[in-house]
C-alpha cells in the first residue's frame, strides 16, 4: 500500500519541486501543446490586426516618409511576434497529429515564444505608462503566458517575479505623467503586486489541478494495461494464457495453408508437481512453475506457448524435432532437483486435413500425454488411433451420460457380502454397469474417472441410490428377503450436489429404513483435509446412514484417514489377499488391520476374496465379513436370486425385523 504523503512532501509537490513520471512529463507536455494552439492563434490575429491597423495609418495620413521609423519601432516586433506564433501554431499542430516527436523543438519555441510575449507586454506598458496610459498590456501577457500555459510553480514564480522586477525598474526611473512625481505611484505599486500574487495563486492552482488530473489518469492507464496484460497473459507466469493460445491458434490454422501437415499441438504435464508442492509449499512450486514455463518458452522458439492450467503448458509449434526437445526438457526438469521424482510429460497431437480447432487438439494433446501418466520410461506419446479409440469413448460417455441416466442404460449389479460366521449374505454392495447399445457393457473403470474428471459422477450415483431404493421396494413389497446395500460414493458427490439430502430423499420416497443403506467412501478420496466431507459423514450417521472406509491400503494414508473420520465397517483393500499364496508377510499384516478394526469398534471386511483357503483364514483370525469372487461376481439382482434359489447362497435373516 502507498504510504500518506508528509507535510513536507504535500508542499514541496504543490509547488512543483518534485520530479514527474515519464507519464506525467507527458501529460503535462501535451497540455501546453495543446493551450500553445489557442495562444497562438489569438497572438496570429492580433498581430495580423497590428500590422493591417498601422499599414492603413500610413497610408491614410502619408507618413510614408516615416517608413524606416515605423518599421524600427512597431513592424519589426509586430512580425517577431507573428513568427513566433506562426512557428508555434505549426509545431503544436503537427506534434499533436503526431507528426513530429521532436519535444525540445517544442520545449524551445514554448519559452521563445512566452519570453517574446512578456517582452512586447513590457515595451508597449513602459510606452502607454509615458503617455500616462494604463500598464494593461503588460498584464495582459502576464496573465497570457502564465495561466493559458502550465508552469511548475516555481518557474511560474521566476517568470512573474523576474518580469515585474524588470518592469518597474524600468519604468521606476521615469515621471508619472498624472501626478507628475517621478518614480511608481503608491496605487500602481499595490495594484501591480496583487496582480503578481493572483497570477502566482492561478499558476499554482493550474499546475496542481493539471498535476492531479495527469496522476489519475496515470494510474487508470496503469490498471487498464495490467488488465490487458492478464487477459492475455498467465498471472503467475506471465506467458500466454489460453484465451491468446486459443485465438492465436486458431488464426494459424485457419491461414497456414503451406506446411499444415507439420503443425503439432504439445501438451506438458509436470509429474509429481502435487508431491512438490507438498513438500516445498506452495511458493517453491509457483517458482517451479515460472522456472518451467519459462524453459518450455525457451525451448520452442518462434511457437505459440501458453499455460493451460495448474501445472500444465500448451505449445503449438513444427514438428520437426520437438520430441527430441521434450525429451530434453524432460531430463532437465527431473534434474532441477533429486528429492521429489519430478517428470515432464509430454502428448503431441498433429491435426489432420482441415481441422482447426485449437481446443480439440489441446485435448487430443492431452489424452496422449495423460496415457503416459506413471509409465516411468515413456515421457512422449504420439496421439495415434488406439487413443483415438479411446478418446472417442471418452467423449461418448461424457456426452451420453443423461441419456444413458434416461434410457435405464445405467445397472446395478450387486456383489454379496458374507459373514465368516454363518457363510450368510449379510449385505450387498452395488456396483455400477453401463450397458451401452454401441459398446455394450461397460465396467465402471470405463467410465468412473472420467465422470469424475468431468463433474458428471453425482448424477450416476444419484440413479444408483434410485435403483437400489426401487429393488428394495419390490423385494420388500413381494415380500422376498432384502439385505443391507453398500453405495459407493465419489468424493465429488459431496461437491457437486447435496448427495445426503439426495439420498434421504429417494430412501423416504420409496420407503427404505437407513440401516437398509450403507455408504462407502475409498480412502483416497480423504487424503486432503475437507471439512465439508467431515460434516457430511458426520451427517450421514446422524441420519442413521452407515459409513464405510473402502479401500484402506490402498493409498499412503490410510492410518490418518483412521484418526481424523469415523467409520462403521472397514474394507480391507484386495491388494492384501494378492500375495496370500507366496508372500508370508501377508497373513501377519491382515491379521494386524483385523485387530486394529476390533479396537476401534468397526466391522472388518475383506474384499476379493477368491479361494476357500482365504476365507478360512479370514474366518479364523475373527474377520467379520468377506466379499469376492469366491461367492459371486457382481451380478444383475434377478441373477443373484436365481442363484440363491438354487441354493448357492443364502440372505442372512437377521434384517428381516428391519424390513418395511
Ligand atoms: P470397489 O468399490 O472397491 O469395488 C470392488 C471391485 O472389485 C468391483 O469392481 C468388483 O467387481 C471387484 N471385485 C470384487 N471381488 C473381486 C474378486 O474376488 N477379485 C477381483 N479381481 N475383483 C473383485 P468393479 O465393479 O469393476 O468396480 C470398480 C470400482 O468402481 C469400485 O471399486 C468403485 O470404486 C467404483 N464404482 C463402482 N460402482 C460405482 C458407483 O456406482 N459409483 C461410484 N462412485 N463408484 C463406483
Ligand atoms: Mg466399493
Ligand atoms: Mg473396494
Amino acid at each position: 500500500m502507498d504510504k500518506k504523503p508528509t507535510l513536507l512532501e504535500k508542499i514541496t509537490t504543490m509547488l512543483g519541486l518534485r520530479p514527474h513520471s515519464e507519464y506525467v512529463k507527458n501529460y503535462f507536455y501535451d497540455t501546453n501543446m495543446r493551450a500553445s494552439i489557442y495562444m497562438s492563434v489569438i497572438v496570429i490575429v492580433l498581430e495580423i490586426w497590428m500590422i493591417i491597423r498601422l499599414t492603413k495609418t500610413i497610408i491614410v495620413n502619408n507618413l510614408q516618409a516615416n517608413l524606416s521609423h515605423y518599421i524600427e519601432t512597431y513592424y519589426s516586433n509586430y512580425f517577431i511576434l507573428l513568427g513566433a506564433g506562426v512557428a508555434m501554431f505549426v509545431f503544436a499542430v503537427m506534434y499533436l497529429r503526431g507528426k513530429t516527436h521532436k519535444k525540445s523543438i517544442g520545449l524551445v519555441l514554448k519559452w521563445f515564444f512566452s519570453v517574446i510575449s512578456i517582452y512586447f507586454g513590457v515595451k508597449i506598458s513602459i510606452n502607454d505608462y509615458s503617455k500616462g496610459e494604463q500598464i494593461l498590456t503588460f498584464l495582459t501577457m502576464e496573465l497570457f503566458v502564465v495561466c493559458l500555459l502550465t508552469w511548475r510553480p516555481v518557474v511560474g514564480f521566476g517568470i512573474l517575479t523576474t518580469s515585474y522586477v524588470y518592469f518597474f525598474m524600468k519604468i521606476d526611473g521615469m515621471t508619472a505623467v498624472n501626478t507628475g512625481e517621478p518614480g511608481l505611484t503608491l496605487a500602481t505599486q499595490i495594484n501591480s503586486f496583487t496582480m503578481w500574487l493572483s497570477t502566482m495563486m492561478f499558476c499554482i492552482s493550474n499546475y496542481n489541478k493539471t498535476l492531479s488530473q495527469a496522476l489519475k489518469e496515470e494510474s487508470l492507464e496503469k490498471v487498464n494495461s495490467y488488465l490487458s496484460r492478464i487477459s492475455i497473459h498467465d498471472e503467475l507466469t506471465g506467458i500466454h494464457n489460453m484465451v491468446y493460445f486459443r485465438s492465436e491458434a486458431q488464426k494459424l490454422l485457419n491461414y497456414v495453408t503451406t506446411d499444415k501437415e507439420k503443425v503439432v499441438f504439445l501438451f506438458f504435464d509436470i509429474e509429481n508437481f502435487k508431491s512438490y508442492n507438498e513438500k516445498y509449499g506452495f511458493r517453491a512450486g509457483n517458482e517451479l512453475l515460472v522456472k518451467v514455463a519459462n524453459m518450455i518458452v525457451e525451448a520452442y522458439p518462434n511457437s505459440l506457448v501458453s499455460r493451460f492450467s495448474d501445472d500444465h503448458f500448451v505449445v503449438l509449434t513444427k514438428d520437426d524435432g520437438s520430441e527430441e526437445v521434450a525429451e530434453r526438457l524432460s531430463a532437465e526438469v527431473n534434474g532441477l532437483q533429486d528429492e521429489v521424482h519430478l517428470q515432464l510429460k509430454c502428448g503431441a497431437y498433429k491435426p489432420e486435413g482441415d481441422e482447426a480447432d485449437p481446443s480439440l487438439a489441446c485435448d487430443r494433446a492431452r489424452f496422449a500425454c495423460n496415457s503416459i501418466k506413471k509409465h516411468f520410461y515413456s515421457n512422449f506419446r504420439f496421439y495415434d488411433k488406439t487413443l483415438e479409440d479411446k478418446f472417442q469413448l471418452k467423449q461418448y460417455i461424457v456426452n451420453s451420460i443423461d441419456n444413458a441416466i434416461a434410457s435405464d442404460h445405467i445397472k446395478v449389479f450387486y456383489q454379496p457380502v458374507v459373514s465368516t460366521k454363518t457363510g450368510e449374505i449379510v449385505g450387498l454392495e452395488a456396483l455400477a454397469r453401463w450397458n451401452d447399445p454401441k459398446y455394450g457393457l461397460l465396467p465402471p473403470a470405463a467410465f468412473i474417472e472420467i465422470l469424475e474428471e468431468y463433474r458428471q459422477i453425482h448424477k450416476l450415483d444419484i440413479c444408483i441410490i434410485d435403483n437400489v431404493c426401487r429393488d428394495y421396494r419390490r423385494a420388500t413389497d413381494s415380500g422376498e428377503i432384502f439385505v443391507p446395500v453398500s453405495l459407493n460414493f465419489s468424493r465429488l458427490d459431496f461437491e457437486l450436489c447435496d448427495i445426503v439430502g439426495e439420498l434421504d430423499a429417494r430412501a423416504k420416497k420409496y420407503n427404505v429404513p437407513p440401516e437398509f443403506l450403507d455408504i462407502e467412501i475409498t480412502e483416497s478420496a480423504l487424503t486432503d483435509t475437507q471439512n465439508y466431507l467431515q460434516k457430511a459423514m458426520k451427517a450421514l450417521r446422524s441420519l442413521g446412514y452407515k459409513v464405510w472406509l473402502d479401500d484402506f491400503g490402498s493409498g499412503y494414508s490410510s492410518m490418518n484417514v483412521l484418526k481424523d473420520y469415523s467409520f462403521d465397517v472397514l474394507k480391507i483393500d484386495m491388494k492384501f489377499l494378492r500375495g496370500f499364496e507366496n508372500n508370508p508377510k501377508t497373513r501377519p499384516i491382515i491379521q494386524n488391520i483385523v485387530n486394529l478394526t476390533q479396537t476401534l469398534d468397526m466391522v472388518s471386511l475383506t474384499e476379493g476374496v477368491e479361494t476357500r483357503e482365504q476365507f478360512d483364514f479370514l474366518a479364523s483370525i475373527n474377520c467379520d465379513r468377506a466379499q469376492g469372487y469366491l461367492f459371486s461376481k457382481p451380478v444383475p439382482l434377478n441373477e443373484l436370486c436365481g442363484m440363491i434359489g438354487a441354493g448357492d447362497l443364502k440372505f442372512s435373516d437377521e434384517f428381516r425385523k428391519f424390513q418395511k
